[in-house]
Parts: C-alpha cells; structure tokens; sequence
C-alpha cells in the first residue's frame, strides 16, 4: 500500500442541473437547478444553473454530469460500523438474543477470523455503504484473535480499492473471561502490544489533512472487554497525538450492571472519571442514559452515534436522541455492525431514527431535516471533518445523486425532495463520487465487480466457519 492515497480526479467536473438537498447555516435547503464546479476533489463552484453556465464551460471540465433528473446531496456520513461483520450476518443463534449473549454467540465465530476473511467482508459492507450513497465512514475493528493473521490494513486497502473515505479505528479487547471480561481469553491481545501497534499505525496512516481520505481514531472496545489502564493510556497516547478516541458506550442495561459491579460506576461516569469525555471522543449508542449524562455529554461536546437498527435488533432500548439535541450535543448516525443491523444504508438509518424517536416522543420529537442533518453534517461532526457532510464551495467532492423518477421516489420526488429522501424508503444512489471520483454509476459500483464479492462472501460462509 502507498502511503498517501489520493483518489481524487485532478480534472474538473460539472454536476449541471440537480436539485441539491444540503445544509445551510443550521437549515436544510432545497436548492433547485443548481450546478456543482469540482476540481482537485473539492467544490469550487455552487450557483445557480443560469449564473454558473459560462463559467463553468470556461473551465473545460472533463466531464460534464447531467443531474437534472436527479436529487444531489453531499455524501453521508457512517459514523460506526465493524465492517467485518457481513461475515456473519443473520447467524441463526444470534437472531433473536440481546447484546451480551448475542456477543458470546458471535466470538465463537469471530475467534476464527483470517485476513482474507476481514478483507472480502469489509469489501462487501464497504460496497453497500457507497451503492446507497455513503462516502465516508468511520470502522470501529476490534477483533484480532491470538495466532490470527488479522491486519488493520487489510480493512485500510479494501477501502482504497473501492474508494471510501475512512476512519480506521485500531480497535482493541484485552480482558477476557478469565479477567471478569465478556470475550473469550484468545479474542484478546496484550495490552502493551496493542498500544505499540497504535503508535505504529499512527506513524504509517494517518493523515491530518483536512481533506484526507483515511484517519486512524484509536478505539479500545468497550468497559466490558478492555481494562481502565488501557482506556486511560490510549486518551493518553490519542491526545499527544491529536486523534480521535472512540468507544461503545451506555447500550445496554447489561453493561450498566456490569460497570456497576465492576467500576462501581455506570458507563458515562466511568468514561468521565477516565478522562474519556470532551471534544475529540465520539461514542457509539449511548441508549441508557440519565439527564445528569445527557448533561455531561452535551457539555463536554462529545460525539454521539446514534444507531437505531442495531439498538432495535437487540432490543437495547431507545436512545433519547431527541432530548441530546435540544441539549445542543453532537450526534450523528450509523448502521453499526453487519451483524446487529444487518445491513448498511445510512439513509434509512436517518429514517429508523427519526422513526423511533417518534415511538418514545410523538410526531415532534425529530423532524426530517433534523433527520437528515443526522446523516449529513451530524455525523461530520462527530468525526471532526468540517469539510465533509454538505454541498458548498470548498467542501470536499464528496456528492450522492438519486433519481427522481425511481419508483420509491415517485410522487415524493416531485413533493418534496427532502421529505422523499427521509420518509420514503430509500433507493439505491444512482451516481455516487467521494473526493470528485465516480465510485458508482448508473447504480453499480464501478470500482469492483459487486456481483463477485457477494458470491465469494456467499462461498466463505457456506465453506467455512462463520455460520
Ligand atoms: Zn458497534
């Protein structure tokens, strides 16, 4: 692998016609017949059609995209995931158990797992994810079992091949059963080497560009499978280093009994009293939580990812994401794991959020643009990237386009294009480009035959095992 991926086109390209659906200030705007100038993977030109016609022919753009049949928005944003867990989809024990036996179920699939294994399921989920119109997402990669030849990198390569934007979380598990924690002992590693090997991937991938196309967060598991040392030397480490620190936190009242028993804490004052809170954290769930964390996650400017499949999936409740936003916190969206979701579509993540808050709060608890925002600019702003999350002049090129005359579109599209994309039920993107690079088109990726990566992930399973 090179050491500085740049899949950006450096010819120019127009976007000519669309109607663009993207944050503005604090507003969602509907901007129709708008044409997008990208060069050098940025956006250097948002007007009008009519006002941007000349100057942009001036430009001799190289390619020239007819949008006018089409909603564009900027490129969401997947805040969480485990991409390796396509593996294990749908596994017929662990369809209908809560998180702590529905994790036990899967560890004794995953203390199998091999590096051609990681990166053919990353491959599959990451090929999800841009079909539906996601350019960027964060993959939060804790499972690397004793004697395995397991690599980060490999999660790292699929994800310059098929060209996402990432976030590598160099994930981490240290307490196993024999400790009191919930993994079984050879799903862990040894603390000392797993803080070596964030240093080193440190060192070899991460780049803080504003514009960079992957970014290693430093991301220990969660309270029930990795020790208070080892979360208190990874702030350390991440903060002398200027990343990103990520964690599971407050799913589900299992793991608040847990650190109860264990910390003699629940979950976010255990983080808080680790140093674990502030403006360079980002927790994944955050279900359980009473007023008093609500306050403290909002103060401390902490990221949030709300991920609502999953939470329903395992039952582990409702996140009361209504109430962190009138809080002022910082909250995103995200599909979670394969595994507990099982699918990667982040704008009907946006949907099941705005869905479910509705359940615990009425018709008014969130609303579509909020909803959206969630995928768009909230979930940037968990990842600190204020140049990705909306379409305007100087944010990245990263841009997804869905017809308007798909079928689950139709009638919507021409209601209301943002409605259409929250509540209706959302359709494959038709184009999608991260960094001003056609990754899809005409609904297929174009970077990787999808067909062959769905068979050869069918075949694993079916041979190996992971089921
Ligand atoms: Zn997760």
């Amino acid at each position: 692998m090179g050491d500085c991926p740049v899949p950006s086109s450096s010819a120019s390209t127009i976007i000519r016609g669309g109607t663009v659906v993207t944050v503005v200030g604090d507003q969602v705007e509907v901007l129709a017949g708008y044409t997008i100038l990208i060069e050098n993977g940025a956006i250097v030109s948002l007007e009008p059609d009519g006002r941007a016609a000349a100057s942009a022919l001036d430009t001799g753009a190289s390619e020239v995209i007819d949008a006018r049949d089409h909603i564009v928005i900027p490129g969401l944003v997947n805040a969480h995931h485990h991409l390796y867990q396509s593996l294990t989809r749908v596994l017929s024990d662990a369809q209908n158990v809560e998180l702590f036996d529905w994790l036990r179920t899967l560890y004794a699939r995953w203390r199998h797992l091999n590096d051609d294994a990681v990166k053919l399921a990353s491959s599959v989920s990451i090929a999800e994810l841009l079909l539906s119109g996601c350019t960027t997402t964060s993959d939060h990669f804790y499972m690397v079992p004793r004697r395995s030849d397991v690599r980060h990198e490999s999660v790292l390569d699929a994800a310059e091949a098929l060209g996402i934007r990432i976030h590598l979380c160099r994930g981490s598990m240290s307490v196993g059963e024999s400790g009191g924690g919930l993994p079984p002992d050879d799903c862990t590693e040894d603390e000392d080497a797993i803080l070596a090997d964030c240093v080193r991937m440190l060192d070899a991938y991460h780049d803080a560009d504003p514009l960079a196309m992957r970014r290693i967060d430093l991301a220990p598991c969660s309270p029930f499978n990795v020790s208070p040392r080892l979360f208190a030397a990874t702030r350390d480490l991440a903060r002398e280093r200027g990343v990103l620190l990520h964690t599971h936190a407050a799913e589900t009242k299992d793991e608040e009994r847990y650190c109860l028993e264990t910390y003699g804490r629940r979950p976010i004052p255990f983080l808080r009293d680790h140093g674990w809170l502030g403006d360079d954290v980002y927790l994944a769930h955050c279900v359980c939580l009473s007023d008093e964390d609500i306050a403290l996650l909002a103060e401390s400017r902490t990221g949030i990812v709300h991920c609502p499949c999953s939470n329903m999936r395992l039952g582990s409740g409702i996140a009361p994401i209504a109430k962190l936003l009138a809080a002022g916190a910082r909250v995103g969206v995200a599909v979670d794991g394969s595994s507990s979701n099982d699918g990667g579509n982040v704008l009907a993540e946006a949907r099941q959020a705005l869905l479910m808050q509705r359940v615990a709060g009425g018709a008014e608890a969130l609303g579509v643009a909020q909803a959206f925002a969630l995928a768009t600019t909230g979930g940037a702003a968990v990842l600190n990237r204020d140049r990705l999350g909306r379409v305007d002049v100087g944010m990245a090129a990263d841009i997804a386009m869905f017809r308007k005359d798909d079928v689950g579109l139709a009638g919507a599209a021409a209601q209301d294009p943002l409605g259409a994309l929250i509540l209706c039920h959302a359709p494959r993107a038709d184009r999608v480009l991260v960094a001003g690079r056609t990754v899809v088109q005409d609904g297929r990726l174009v970077t990787a035959d999808e067909r062959k990566l769905a068979r050869d992930l069918n075949q694993l399973v079916a041979d190996g095992p992971f089921r």
